[in-house]
């Protein structure tokens, strides 16, 4: 079973509600897909991380075949290539991989090289195995990280995906496998118009979802009454909590510190697995 958490953008506490669920799922695995900042693995430290790194294909060409035609730079969308200077040159950082070019060379003369965009790790946390994608600075796309990640999991045990903020391309890749997303919302106008973003995203890919409202102070709360326009399934509320805060902010597991923060989330994973049989 897999359990997309998102929210339509950083801060709102996404990473919070996917390392608390998974910290309380003995078996499961938290796998961190914001490949631009990834930071579950300061909250559950992993031992044994095993690095492996990603890479991309890029065009690499043979300037003895090519004879200038130009075919493949009129061929890139993304104008990736350019033929200044009686050579063509190929601006690695804009490539997307499509590999378009090498099949529009009438000369063959493009192959496929290799660039390193970032790395994953898998390391374990007591019983929850955690793996984290990074995206190296400056690269165009971390799709092909998160499809590493994705890629990788075997069997049925439960995942929690840490998905990117926003509803961009990379999210969309961290959801379209999952069984159930969770949205996280906070209190606020900027926060409703960012949960509405994901709702479109779930909504559009046909997902299961329901909303955690994050930060609720108990008066009047724009995500609450946004839910409540649009028929949306509250899981639960997390409240705006000096302590959570302390403990959030020291790299801490709010429910390996037991108490009512163990109580909440344990309430909060009851609703979530209730809501995806
Ligand atoms: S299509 Fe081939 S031959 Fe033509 S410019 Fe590009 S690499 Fe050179
Ligand atoms: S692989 Fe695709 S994106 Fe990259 S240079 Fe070739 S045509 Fe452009």
């Amino acid at each position: 079973m897999r359990i997309a958490v998102l929210s339509g953008k950083g801060g709102a506490g996404k990473t919070l509600v996917s390392v608390n669920l998974a910290a309380l799922s003995p078996g499961s695995t938290y796998v961190d897909c914001d490949v631009e900042g990834p930071n579950g693995h300061l909250f559950f430290k992993p031992e044994d991380s095993v690095e492996e790194g990603v890479a991309v294909g890029v065009p690499v060409v043979d300037p003895d075949r090519c004879d200038g035609c130009r075919k493949c730079v009129e061929f890139c969308r993304f104008n990736a290539l350019a033929h200044v200077g009686g050579k063509l040159r190929v601006f690695e950082e804009v490539c997307h991989s499509c590999g378009g070019c090498m099949m529009v060379c009438p000369r063959k003369a493009i192959s496929e090289g290799e660039k390193a965009i970032g790395t994953i790790r898998k390391g374990t946390s007591g019983d929850v195995a955690v793996w984290s994608g990074f995206l190296n600075p400056g690269e165009p796309s971390g799709v092909p990280i998160i499809d590493a990640l994705l890629g990788g999991l075997e069997g049925d045990g439960t995942v929690f995906v840490d998905s990117p903020p926003g509803s961009a391309c990379v999210v969309m890749e961290s959801i379209k496998d999952a069984d159930y997303c969770v949205l996280v919302a906070e209190p606020t106008l900027f926060g409703t118009h960012n949960l509405a973003m994901v709702h479109e995203l779930v909504e559009t890919f046909g997902k299961p979802f329901g909303v955690v409202l994050n930060k609720d102070q108990g008066g009047r709360n724009p995500a609450e009454e946004y839910c409540a326009e649009n028929g949306l399934t509250i899981l639960g509320r997390i409240p705006f909590d000096a302590e959570l805060a302390r403990i959030t902010s020291d790299a801490g597991i709010a429910v390996n510190e037991g108490g009512r923060f163990r109580e909440m989330f344990s309430g909060l994973l009851e609703n979530v697995m209730g809501a995806v049989q």
